[in-house]
């Protein structure tokens, strides 16, 4: 199985930086899907922190 590393910030749940796919021998097969591991990171992006916050949506 793939994995990815996507780093997700721990408060607003936006992604951070995703890393490169950690290939098996699998990768490429039709229907074949890296599996996301999430790692948590900081507080809260840009967007999200400081400020008005979580003012919309
Ligand atoms: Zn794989
Ligand atoms: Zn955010």
């Amino acid at each position: 199985m793939c994995y990815q590393v996507v780093k997700v910030y721990s408060v607003c749940k936006c992604v951070y930086r995703e890393h490169a796919v950690d290939r098996c021998a699998a990768y490429g097969t039709p229907g074949h899907r890296p599996k996301r591991r999430e790692v948590l990171v900081g507080d809260s992006c840009d967007l999200h922190s400081s400020r008005s916050g979580y003012s919309y949506k």
